[in-house]
């Protein structure tokens, strides 16, 4: 028997209950489930030549926002209302996404911080929880009317080199769509089960899986031993992917054929290229030619592209691709005869030239490359999701924790440290750190459940870290560390990383928790899943504005020789307005306020950046 963790612990699951797999993709989504008829998963749509939902969404004024096909025209019409791979932005702050800005059409609020990056769109603020969550809704309706039942329990996939904060902001946007995140799995981890790999009794197996979609590339060398699915190394290269195929073919028919003309500054038109591009490149994978008529200021072009020349262009970047599967299996210390099977994903392996270079690279003869490659994820997520309500009686369950585990956070948030379904025994730990200077001593309560404002959940046990030594606010580092055990111990330590003090405690998460209890916990966090992210939002909102007050006022007080009286008069002014706003509890009033802020003032601040006041707020706070 297979081992594969479920959460054999969850009243809620009904036999036979639909949980559908869903692959939340940066260019395309996806949603699975398996055909009862056949066994098999089938990737569900209302519409059968568009299997494939576009990961954009449209916001357009005054109108519900348009996902997927619908919204794709307005990615020239309207580019900043226009938000497509928002899946790069998803648990990152503004200082991960700083450097690496690549997307420019629309406005990612640039605000030097920790805190988590939000997208503005006609004066209103939106998280890529938020847009992620539009995407599962339509995937979420479009399955509900084709099935004809309600949808309410998924499972979601993720890359293999999401960190906790990108699984969580999954799992958020999960919710926020109205589903019950029974769990969130890797996506080399949900290709090999749609090939079968990693189910059967005492297999033992490293793979490779190969994932070349429209802007992304990833390589993930796995482990798997009796089910249990070990990531021993990933790599790849978040901006390379079957658009810069595209690209790559643009160049070459600019060059070729409009050399005397203007089209490269035509919006329009170059998309209208970029299309036929792709179009070309979709035909090249079955033909070894293409020609097309475009009209063009009442003349027509034949655009010509052969095999060789498309494989010309795209030679060296397969090569960049070949030479991140050459570190991965560096990284995992392993040589190419050990990989036991090869797995093609993404739409962009059906390229031939793809193909050849990874048999070429991992010297063998065959592929995994049957299943439709941009389905294969969804369709494995499917095959979880039917492990999981206990459809396959093959599999043998490991015991999970049924409930989230965390502690509470300012705002009297619940941050979650152990998600619920993980399996047991676990141990992880974050950081946090202080919201105020020379803060000595924190209180760490520890809560069970899954609801976002803490008084909902069930509070286990609290204890001081005291003797913290005075820092400035954002100083300290605080660790907070959760082991459960088998027994179902939960052990928690704080630690200041800095000064080494430490303080523990030990608690039993289910002891007098009754089934029913447990059950109706589930079931309050997805009937309030709405109101709880805009209670979080709106919290954390206040938290940042009240730390960006808090700093400023500090900043101007020990600067304030440097600064002129005008800079002084109106940092306070933006201040007060901030004050005004933060009294409205409105998110949108809050975040404008914050960012007006936060803009005046940051061409000044960065003139004087005193290093030990740390201006920009850091990590989250505990009290
Ligand atoms: P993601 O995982 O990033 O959401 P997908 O796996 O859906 O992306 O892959 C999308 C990419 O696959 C696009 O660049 C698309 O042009 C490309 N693609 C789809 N079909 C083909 C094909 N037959 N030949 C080459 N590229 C293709
Ligand atoms: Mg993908």
């Amino acid at each position: 028997m297979a081992l594969i963790p479920v959460n054999i612990k969850d009243g809620t699951l009904k036999k036979n209950e639909i949980i559908v797999g869903i692959d939340l993709g940066t260019t395309n989504s996806l949603i699975a489930i398996i055909d009862r008829e056949t066994n098999k998963p089938i990737v569900i749509s209302t519409n059968d030549y568009e299997l494939l939902v576009p990961s954009i969404v449209y916001l357009g004024k005054n109108q519900n926002p348009l996902i997927g096909n619908k919204a794709r025209k307005y990615l020239v019409e309207e580019p900043q209302n226009t938000i497509f791979s928002v899946k790069r932005l998803m648990g990152k702050s503004y200082k991960d996404v700083a450097e690496n800005h690549t997307i420019k059409s629309y406005k990612i609020i640039d605000d030097n911080t920790e805190s988590l990056v939000k997208i503005e769109v006609d004066g209103k603020f939106y998280t890529p929880v938020e847009l992620s969550s539009f995407i599962l809704k339509e995937l979420k309706n479009q399955a509900e009317s084709k099935l004809n039942v309600q949808i309410t329990k998924a499972v979601i996939t993720v890359p293999a080199y999401f960190n906790d904060s990108q699984r969580q902001a999954t799992r958020d946007a999960g919710k926020l769509a109205g589903l019950d995140v029974l769990r969130i799995i890797n996506e080399p981890t949900a290709a090999s089960l749609a090939y079968g790999i990693g189910i059967a009794e005492g297999e033992q197996k490293i793979i490779a899986v190969y994932d070349l979609g429209g802007g992304t590339f990833d390589i993930s060398i796995l482990k798997i031993t009796d089910g249990i699915f070990e990531v021993l190394s990933t790599n790849g290269d978040t901006n390379l992917g079957g658009d810069d195929f595209d690209e790559e073919i643009v160049k070459f028919w600019l060059k070729k054929y409009f050399i005397n003309n203007d089209i490269s500054n035509s919006k329009n038109d170059l998309q209208k290229l970029r299309l036929i591009a792709e179009n070309a490149k979709i035909l090249l994978s079955k033909t070894n030619s293409f020609f097309v008529e475009y009209d063009y200021k009442n003349q027509k072009i034949k655009l010509e592209l052969s095999i060789d020349e498309f494989e010309g262009l795209i030679n060296n970047l397969v090569e960049k691709t070949i030479k991140s599967c050459e570190t991965a299996m560096k990284d995992a210390n392993l040589k190419n005869s050990d990989i036991d099977e090869i797995i093609l994903v993404g739409g962009s392996t059906r390229v031939n030239l793809v193909k050849e270079k990874v048999k070429q690279f991992f010297n063998k003869s065959e592929l995994h490359d049957k299943l439709n490659p941009d389905e294969t994820v969804a369709l494995g997520a499917a095959i979880e999701a039917d492990i999981l309500a206990g459809n396959r009686k093959d599999i043998l369950l490991l015991d999970v924790t049924p409930l989230s585990l965390g502690i509470e956070t300012m705002g009297e948030l619940m941050d979650v440290i152990i998600p619920r379904n993980s399996k047991v025994p676990q141990s992880v730990a974050k950081q946090y750190t202080t919201s105020k200077d020379g803060q000595k001593n924190l209180r760490i309560s520890i809560y069970q459940g899954e609801r976002d404002k803490v008084s909902f959940n069930r509070k286990l046990g609290e204890f001081n870290l005291s003797g913290i030594p005075a820092m400035p606010a954002g100083l300290p580092k605080i660790e907070i560390s959760f082991m459960l055990d088998a027994d179902g111990i939960l052990k928690v330590k704080a630690k200041e990383l800095r000064s080494g003090i430490e303080q523990k405690i030990e608690v039993k998460p289910q002891y007098g928790l009754t089934d029913e209890e447990l059950e109706k916990m589930l079931l309050d966090s997805l009937v309030n899943a709405k109101n709880d992210v805009e209670y979080r939002s709106l919290q954390e909102a206040k938290t940042e504005a009240e730390q960006l007050i808090y700093t400023t006022q500090r900043f101007i007080e020990k600067n304030k020789n440097e600064l002129s009286d005008i800079e002084i008069q109106q940092s306070n002014k933006f201040v007060e307005v901030l004050n005004t706003a933060l009294k409205t509890d409105n998110k949108n009033e809050i975040l404008k306020a914050h960012e007006a802020l936060n803009h005046f003032t940051k061409p000044f601040a960065e003139r004087l950046m005193d290093k030990a006041i740390a201006f920009a707020v850091k990590g989250k706070k505990i009290e």
